[in-house]
């Protein structure tokens, strides 16, 4: 893999984490990025395939349909195999450990992310320091932007529905004791 399929990985990957952004999830995208070898089962006149999803715990309810996830399952349907051995995962977040060991059983040795994730991330946990995947940290600022406008605006939606809230009770209020009047 050249540095020309990495951008095109990164670039299908955040737009992945746009997606996910507008459909109010955590914006996370994710993209694998499969060469001819790995290709054995469905082959193409393409040197390289790219599948690339992105997380919907919010919509599905289910915390572990994580971007990589999803995007393991999609290849795997796609070539009915097993093992992506030359492959190479951009993911926008530092995976998590559950993600980091799905990547791993795949046998999957590159991992590049754009963003660190202190609180949840196998690599910054040390859960991800196995040496059996070659991790990449390449921050990126456009996503790592993304990244916190989706925070500030989940901290301000939050804020508000609390004001609404707070407003709606006093209103109650107020009109139970005119009540008494
Ligand atoms: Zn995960």
């Amino acid at each position: 893999m050249t540095r020309k399929e990495l951008e095109k990985g990164i670039k299908f990957a955040i737009k992945q984490a746009y997606i996910a952004y507008q459909k109010d999830e955590i914006p996370v995208g994710c993209c694998l990025i499969i060469p001819k070898e790995d290709m054995t089962t469905n082959p193409t006149n393409k040197e390289y395939d790219y599948i690339y999803s992105h997380n919907t715990v919010e919509k599905k309810d289910n915390p572990f349909l994580h971007a990589e996830i999803l995007t393991l399952l999609k290849a795997i349907k796609k070539y009915n195999i097993k093992y992506f051995l030359n492959s190479v995962l951009v993911v926008t977040l530092e995976p998590c450990p559950i993600c980091y060991y799905a990547i791993r059983k795949l046998g999957i040795k590159e991992i590049y992310y754009l963003l660190e994730n202190k609180d949840d991330g196998a690599i910054s946990k040390e859960y991800g320091n196995d040496k059996k995947i070659n991790t990449h940290y390449i921050f990126n600022e456009e996503y790592a932007n993304l990244f916190e406008k989706f925070f500030d605006e989940f901290k301000q939606t939050k804020k508000i529905s609390k004001k609404t809230k707070t407003r709606l009770k006093h209103k109650k209020e107020s009109k139970n004791q005119a009540n008494f009047y």
